[in-house]
């Protein structure tokens, strides 16, 4: 899909028939069926429309059947937007959000599962510094969840 990119002064300006066009804190919004994308001025990061470029491009199903496939879909998709405008410079944040996408909200795998496909997608790739530096971090709050007491 070719992504066509819409610029407004606000989210308001996103037509409303759009599920959860309606929403205040949004960055940003794209729909992977049509390849539209809305930008919002002032809003909006470099990195965020790049990792939204990068999903219509590749025209990436909103919950694809295999939770390892969503993992790959959302980290390349950043990696994408790292190499083009060099953001995300830190990654902690959304790898938390996968992490409980695949846990908890989408997929309903083991936290063990979840930071397994995490780390073997992350290999693949020469992430940044600020990247592992977070992806440690991640390892070290689920040691502190989920690792049993000795
Ligand atoms: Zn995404």
């Amino acid at each position: 899909m070719k992504p066509k990119i819409h610029y407004v002064n606000s989210y308001r300006d996103i037509p409303a028939n759009i599920p959860t066009a309606n929403d205040p804190t949004m960055q940003g919004l794209s729909i992977p069926k049509t390849g539209d994308i809305y930008a919002i001025k002032g809003k909006t990061t470099a990195g965020y429309l790049q990792h939204e470029i990068y999903h219509v491009k590749k025209n990436h199903p909103t919950k694809p059947r295999d939770y390892r496939d969503f993992i790959s879909q959302e980290i390349n998709a950043s990696y994408f937007a790292y190499r083009n405008v060099k953001q995300p410079k830190r990654i902690l944040m959304e790898l938390r959000a996968i992490f409980n996408d695949v846990t908890a909200n989408i997929y309903n795998v083991t936290p063990r599962q979840a930071m397994i496909a995490i780390h073997a997608i992350l290999n693949k790739l020469d992430i940044p510094n600020g990247w592992s530096n977070d992806y440690k971090r991640l390892v070290a709050e689920y040691n502190r969840a989920y690792a049993r007491s000795k």
